[in-house]
């Protein structure tokens, strides 16, 4: 799961309004289906302080970078260096990495940009093509989990 996500959840499906969605999110991440990279992790933490301490409770929720994702994430990079400029973008390598690894869809509400966008407007589903990872918004998501509310 990208960031954006986490902070539609909040933003549009508080848990006081919409506790079954939250309560399926965490039955899915209890299977294993469902996860967030660290780096995504970090960038929550800018977002909210409730976010952050709900995923990091969350057993298995957050998966820690490993060096073939960093290698992933060196080589996205060096494709398109324009990228990633400061926060802008910061976590999003890392969540292409981490899907390529794992094998797993992304779950991102990014839209994709193009043909022939600069470096500096590239969004997650771009650069995910260039690596064979497939990228769902969040209705897809629900709907691969056969979740409705
Ligand atoms: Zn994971």
């Amino acid at each position: 799961m990208d960031s954006n996500i986490l902070i539609g959840l909040v933003q549009r499906y508080p848990r006081d309004i919409f506790p079954s969605i939250w309560d399926s999110i965490e039955e899915s991440v209890a299977l294993g289906e469902s996860c967030i990279c660290e780096a995504v992790h970090r960038e929550v933490y800018r977002i909210g302080d409730d976010l952050y301490k709900w995923a990091k409770k969350l057993p298995g929720f957050v998966c820690s970078t490993n060096g073939e994702e960093l290698a992933t994430v060196k080589a996205i990079g060096q494709a398109h260096p324009e990228w990633v400029q400061g926060q802008v973008n910061e976590a999003d390598p890392f969540v292409i990495a981490h899907a390529k690894f794992e094998g797993s869809d992304i779950v991102s509400e990014e839209n994709r940009k193009g043909p022939g966008v600069i470096d500096k407007n590239l969004k997650i589903p771009n650069v995910a093509d260039e690596h064979q990872v497939r990228v769902l918004k969040f209705f897809d998501y629900v709907r691969a989990e056969g979740w409705s509310f």
